[in-house]
């Protein structure tokens, strides 16, 4: 029996193993991410596809720097819609099935304690004087001790996917959706119950945790670059770790077995979703197939 499949791409499926991300590259890396897909199609699963776009946005961010004297800057929120079409079409030329991508916005509360302290670095390193520049155009910018200087964004949870609706439909209609990439769009909803866009980006893993069961996910895949979480990761003890329990999944974090800006997402991703009463499963892409049958990855919730 065919199953209702969030599958959140991260990195390693938009640009090449070493990470260059020129348009052959992303390309290339889509149309091998999209093979394992369109197997999962084949057997007959219904697939909500949604990615990261950290490289993307980065190279978008460093266009808008460098020409900023030229063409004014456009806000993060554009930038993050921008992606969404780009890696959008890639996936839609890649797949071979039929497939529409959702432009998608994600509702954040500018209560959000996030927007007091932002700490999601985007874009590259520049120098001191280049920060201050683009600081008296509004922007944060940290110091970050041997690298140079980097933008910070504030990074709030994840509402509402507001266009998830609009996903269902397509999928009724029997196609493949790409939803909520690099999280959605992120807009807030001002005093006149008017939506705008804000200079935030929401964390995709946890952007996908939330889709998931907007869209009535079954399961929600993970795919990363590594075949599971792993305890001990880095240290001679790693081991990976298979199907566990919430709770057991939920000590290993408060152990700090899982990065805060890598693995930590995906793992609160997958315990949410969980936590709702789904199943989540951590896995490489290459292993999706075994992993929704439940014979690989970190598996929670099953
Ligand atoms: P993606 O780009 O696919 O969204 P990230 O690169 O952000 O994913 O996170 C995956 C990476 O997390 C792995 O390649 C690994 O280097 C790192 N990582 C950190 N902690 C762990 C852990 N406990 N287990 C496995 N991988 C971990
Ligand atoms: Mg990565």
């Amino acid at each position: 029996m065919g199953e209702r499949v969030l599958i959140a791409l991260g990195g390693n499926a938009m640009t090449a193993p070493d990470g260059s991300a020129s348009p052959d590259d992303q390309r290339r890396a889509v149309e091998r991410a999209m093979t394992h897909v369109a197997t999962l199609i084949g057997a007959g699963h219904q697939v909500v596809l949604t990615h990261g776009n950290g490289p993307q946005v980065g190279n978008l961010l460093l266009k808008n720097q460098i020409a900023a004297e030229v063409v004014p800057p456009v806000p993060l929120d554009w930038c993050g819609a921008q992606t969404q079409a780009t890696i959008g079409v890639l996936i839609l030329n890649a797949l071979g099935h039929p497939a529409a991508v959702v432009v998608t916005r994600t509702l954040v509360d500018l209560g959000d304690p996030a927007f007091a302290d932002p700490v999601k670095p985007i874009g590259r390193y520049f120098s001191e004087a280049e920060a201050r520049r683009f600081e008296r155009l509004g922007q944060t910018w940290r110091a970050f001790p041997g690298r140079g200087f980097r933008r910070v964004v504030a990074s709030p949870e994840p509402l509402e996917i507001i266009d998830a609706s609009a996903a269902l439909a397509l999928m009724d209609a029997g196609y493949t959706v790409v939803v909520a990439g690099g999280g959605g769009v992120p807009v807030a909803r001002l005093a006149d119950g008017s939506l705008t866009g804000v200079e935030a980006v929401v964390d995709k893993d946890a952007a996908a945790a939330v889709l998931a069961s907007a869209v009535r996910a079954s399961v929600l895949v993970v795919a990363t670059d590594v075949p599971a979480a792993v305890l001990g990761y880095g240290t001679e003890l790693a081991r990976p770790i298979g199907r566990v329990t919430v709770a057991e999944l939920r000590a290993m974090q408060a152990d700090g077995h899982f990065a805060r800006g890598s693995m930590g997402p995906k793992v609160e991703a997958a315990l949410r979703f969980a936590e709702g009463g789904g199943r989540a499963v951590i896995t490489s892409l290459e292993h999706i197939g075994a992993a929704l049958a439940g014979e690989i990855g970190t598996a929670v919730g099953w």
